[in-house]
């Protein structure tokens, strides 16, 4: 029976709905074996560098990935980095074919002046940190100042403002990493705003997000009221025949339910700010202050009044979108893989945010996958015979196998049970290879 061998790069989402993609295409007469390269010793990408450690049932999709992993003809080479330790080219030779799946992992930049002073990070920084993503373990992030300013108005913008803004009791039953529950311990953040460019009728915001909001304990959630009112009516001027989209709809009528939510007194705060585009940032050497310029809606457009009002601040994290950091022998387009449908040339194929960007959730990755396995399937030649990368990659170098990184989870798991946590995070390479040891 002709077996086709596929290496899948990346262990995210987009990797594992491509492996099971396959798996499910399986018949008598195709089957796959499928090596799958992942650069850091765990996998789940963004499902456990990204989602927010508040939201642990988004992680229990997990579950289908070590389902997918279970099955026969799958291999898991962790620790393994494509354009370091291996090479694309070599991957194309080797196998029938190779499916991109390596995410987006640089955070975009707004551009303006200060930008780069201490204390204003990214998302892609500040995400990773409070999830013990081992290269972001060692951030500098300083805590001691009480407000912050969170820029962007999409779901990464609005975990990292929850993150700050609430009270970190609500945190000790995550899998929060160690080093950022005892720095969100002892922060003194106390107000955080979170700005947008445009309308409220333009957020990106999801309304289950937005909807749990009020449900926060001990933080207080602002939103003006006459903003929400004005966007409404704006965007019913818009809507063909009057009618809102259902998710709009939707997402101003939660914003609406919050603005009028009764606030507790609590010291804690979380302020949205509309019709705000960032400036400029200041501070002597630190952040200290940010300039927004004042925009508004004429017609449907966002357009700068010319006026400005500024906030002080100790803290700015940027999340306004990702893009893909490059890959030797990779060609990218403006923060993507060149593709075309997910054909990057070749043999070789591109699925989940390498592919499209950063937009969509982890079940937009399970459609990719499938649109883009099909293609893949139509253009399979006669398989090749071998599949062996280990020669490829220098010896002695550690590869995770499927059957070490089951080790590492179990040993967090266990950590965690004690505690009340889903798990305890390893949060450096080396901790992490040695869990694998046993
Ligand atoms: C902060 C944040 C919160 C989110 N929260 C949610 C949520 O609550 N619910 C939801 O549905 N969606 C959420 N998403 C979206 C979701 O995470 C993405 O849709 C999904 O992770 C994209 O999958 P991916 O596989 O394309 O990328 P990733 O998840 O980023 O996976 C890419 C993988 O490739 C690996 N890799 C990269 N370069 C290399 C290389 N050179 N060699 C080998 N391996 C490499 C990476 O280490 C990573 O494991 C969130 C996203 C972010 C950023």
């Amino acid at each position: 029976m002709p077996q086709y061998k596929i290496a899948v790069v990346g262990a995210g989402p987009a990797g594992y709905f491509t492996a099971q993609a396959l798996q499910n295409s399986q018949t008598e007469e195709l089957t796959f074996a499928i090596d799958m390269i992942e650069r850091l010793p765990t996998p789940w990408g963004l499902v456990r560098s990204g989602v927010a450690p508040d939201h642990p049932k988004i992680k229990t999709v997990s579950k289908v990935f070590e389902k997918v992993a279970a099955e026969p003809g799958f291999r898991l080479f962790g620790n393994v980095e494509l354009g370091k330790d291996i090479e694309l080219k070599d991957l194309a030779e080797r196998y029938d074919a190779v499916v991109m799946c390596t995410g987006s992992s640089i955070g975009k930049k707004l551009g303006i002046p200060g930008e780069d002073l201490a204390n204003s990070l990214s998302a892609a920084e500040f995400v990773p940190w409070y999830n013990g993503h081992p290269d972001y373990s060692d951030l500098d992030i300083d805590l001691s100042g009480k407000v912050a300013v969170v820029i962007g108005a999409g779901n990464v913008a609005m975990d990292c403002a929850r993150m700050l803004a609430l009270n970190p009791i609500e945190l000790d039953t995550t899998d929060t990493a160690d080093h950022a529950v005892n720095a969100l311990h002892a922060s003194s953040i106390r107000k955080v705003y979170i700005a947008g460019r445009r309308g409220p009728e333009h957020a990106a915001f999801t309304s289950p997000e937005l909807r749990e909001l009020p449900k926060l304990e001990h933080t207080d959630v602002y939103f003006d009221s006459d903003l929400i009112e004005d966007a409404h009516k704006r965007a019913i001027s818009q809507a063909e025949f009057g009618e809102l989209e259902k998710h709009l709809a939707s997402n101003l009528e939660a914003m609406r339910l919050i603005a009028e939510h009764p606030h507790a007194g609590n010291e804690r705060s979380m302020e949205f700010k509309f019709l705000s585009a960032p400036k400029e940032i200041r501070g002597e050497g630190k952040v200290e202050e940010i300039i927004f310029g004042i925009n508004q809606v004429v017609d449907g457009k966002v357009v700068d009044t010319g006026e400005t009002y500024s906030i002080k601040c100790d803290l700015v994290i940027t999340a306004i979108g990702y893009e893909s950091l490059p890959i030797q022998g990779v060609n990218f387009v403006k923060g993507k893989i060149d593709n075309n449908e997910g054909r990057a040339g070749g043999n070789i194929y591109t699925v989940g945010w390498a592919k499209r960007g950063p937009s969509g959730v982890i079940g937009t990755n399970k459609s990719d996958a499938s649109d883009v396995v099909k293609l893949l399937i139509e253009d399979l030649k006669s398989p090749k015979s071998t599949r062996d990368i280990t020669e490829l990659i220098s010896s002695g170098h550690h590869i995770v196998a499927q059957s070490e990184w089951q080790r590492i989870n179990a040993a967090e798991v266990a950590a965690g049970e004690p505690l009340g946590k889903p798990r305890v995070k390893a949060t450096s390479v080396a901790q992490l290879l040695s869990l694998g040891q046993g």
